[in-house]
């Protein structure tokens, strides 16, 4: 198979150029056959028809689709008199069939219209700042940053910033702790900051007026806070502006009872950057749904066995998949059916042919706005991490994986120390600050393969795939560390906050009901012998 997309695209629409004398013997012989019964006949000769007219249009034989397209709805339209077909229809359809018989003789297929797919953005591997200083500065709290897991560059030259940018892989964000280096009012000094889109500028500045706020945004800055930074603040400003791709490429499940037809949509989103996979029975939907959780089903409309319309109803009859947003993709122009279509649990409806980029563009922002619907589902609204059903549910999946492969998987639980006084001595606000540091920290610090959830109130739940509860144990410690360092400003007291851990492994603990109990009887050991420290179990 060719490896590149236009490549691929040509290769399958030279397989349907070879196909096509054999699909139109197909509908001769279909029409000839003396052993057929008319009822059969034209039952027949509509499916051959709708599925080659679907497949023309695809691969740009745009005439040959228009023909079949035609003698497909005169087939449909036509009425057996006592079963039979009338003489006089029978040589109107006949005809209509020549007409596709001379279409598919005519001309060799488009060339593909590829140029439109883009390909994903790209994705930084490591978390990164750079930050200008006050010449002979080095601010305390960029060590707080590192901890937070933004190793950070700090530079005290405005020109040797702008050099680095221009050399090395954008940071995340570009911070400016000098951008008023005359401590005037109005005195803004602006840096230019390359990439399409500009990598993000935060401001800080001793400046709150309008005026100098004005001149910041003028200057392409994306935050502006007042200095010494607050670092919850600076952090949230930062994760609200990087850029980072999709943590992972969308994955799509296309449903077409055409082969074909299915690697031409699949090479489409596979040119632009999607994992695709082909389910040519629409009756096997089920376990794919499961196996594969893709972000979005591409499917047809007519099918055998069942119709996509009905599909997709049965599909969203089940709670676990109500949120997959299904895009209809047919040759069906009836506006009321596709009207119906979508009324039943179809998202979208495309019709045939559909220059591939833009099904591939309709695909991946389907597919992103079906991400952020189903994260309100799964999410905490205060600490976005993953809320306790789902975090219990990712974990059964996790341990399941490690059981198949036979690695090791360990769960910690952690918990605020003497939370309730934070909240009882500066209020439920300032406690609120404290559970989204932790939760920053912790999503910073893990590897993207771990899974951080909010377990309950103050207690947060980490699953750490292919670690042993000593790894996990050294980890968190290394956490705890840092977190007891951090300085958090209420109201002119500044306090520090710790947590206690426990953690438990797999294979040790076989099952989640016997897993997460296992790490909740360390984290009370933890606490009992004086909080501030993370126990394994024992
Ligand atoms: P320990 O070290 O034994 O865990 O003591 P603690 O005070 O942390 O434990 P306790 O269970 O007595 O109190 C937990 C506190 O956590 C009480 C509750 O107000 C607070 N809390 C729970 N959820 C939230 C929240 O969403 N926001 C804020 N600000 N506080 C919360
Ligand atoms: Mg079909
Ligand atoms: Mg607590
Ligand atoms: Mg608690």
């Amino acid at each position: 198979m060719a490896d590149t997309f236009p490549d691929a695209l040509k290769a399958l629409q030279e397989a349907f150029a070879r196909d096509v004398p054999i699909r139109i013997a197909e509908l001769r012989q279909t029409w000839e056959d003396p052993a057929l019964g008319d009822e059969t006949r034209l039952q027949t000769l509509h499916q051959l028809a709708h599925r080659l007219a679907g497949a023309a249009g695809t691969f740009g034989l745009g005439s040959l689709g228009e023909a079949c397209r035609a003698f497909e709805l005169k087939v449909q339209a036509t009425g057996l008199e006592g079963g039979v077909l009338s003489g006089d229809l029978r040589q109107e359809l006949g005809s209509e069939l020549q007409r596709v018989e001379a279409a598919a003789c005519m001309g060799a297929p488009l060339a593909p219209t590829s140029e439109a797919v883009s390909s994903g953005p790209r994705r930084p591997e490591v978390p990164d700042l750079f930050l200008l200083a006050p010449a002979g500065t080095s601010p305390e709290w960029v060590l707080h940053l590192g901890s937070f897991g933004f190793p950070t560059r700090v530079f005290s030259d405005r020109d040797q910033l702008a050099a680095a940018l221009a050399e090395v892989r954008p940071p995340l964000a570009v911070v400016d702790d000098d951008a008023f280096p005359d401590h005037r009012e109005g005195s803004l000094q602006t840096l230019q900051v390359p990439g399409e889109p500009p990598v993000p500028l935060i401001l800080l500045s001793d400046w709150p007026d309008l005026p100098s706020r004005l001149q910041a945004v003028r200057a392409g800055a994306r935050a502006y806070l007042p200095k010494p930074p607050d670092l919850l603040a600076l952090v949230e400003a930062v994760e609200a502006h990087a850029h980072r791709g999709p943590a992972q490429p969308y994955t799509v499940l296309v449903v077409e009872d055409d082969p074909l037809q299915a690697a031409h949509h699949a090479a489409v989103l596979q040119g632009a950057g999607m994992r695709v996979e082909e389910l040519h029975d629409p009756l096997g939907i089920l376990q794919p749904l499961v196996d594969l959780r893709p972000d979005l089903v591409l499917m047809d409309l007519y099918m055998p066995g069942c119709t996509g319309v009905e599909l997709a109803a049965a599909i969203r009859q089940q709670e676990a998949f109500v949120g997959i947003p299904i895009v209809f993709l047919s040759q069906e122009r009836e506006r009321n059916l596709q009207l119906e279509a979508l009324r039943l649990g179809g998202d979208d409806f495309l019709v045939k042919p559909v220059d591939p980029g833009h099904l591939a563009s309709i695909v991946a922002t389907r597919a992103q706005r079906g991400r952020v619907l189903r994260s309100h589902m799964v999410r905490d609204s205060l600490t976005g991490l993953l809320n306790h059903s789902a975090i219990l549910d990712r974990l059964g999946a996790e341990l399941a994986r490690a059981e198949r492969s036979g690695a090791s998987l360990a769960v910690a639980m952690l918990d605020l120390d003497h939370f309730k006084a934070v909240n009882d001595t500066h209020g439920h606000a300032a406690g609120d600050r404290v559970l989204r540091a932790l939760s920053h920290m912790l999503q910073q610090r893990l590897r993207k393969t771990d899974l951080v959830g909010r377990y309950g109130g103050e207690e947060f739940a980490v699953v750490l795939p292919g670690a042993t509860a000593e790894a996990a144990q050294r980890i968190l410690d290394d956490i705890r560390q840092s977190f007891r360092e951090l300085d958090f400003v209420f109201g002119g007291a500044t306090i520090r906050c710790t947590f206690s851990a426990g953690v438990a492994d797999f294979p040790a603990h076989r099952e989640v009901e016997r897993l997460v109990p296992a790490a909740d009887e360390a984290l009370y050991a933890a606490k009992r012998e004086g909080r501030d420290r993370v126990k394994t179990s024992s």
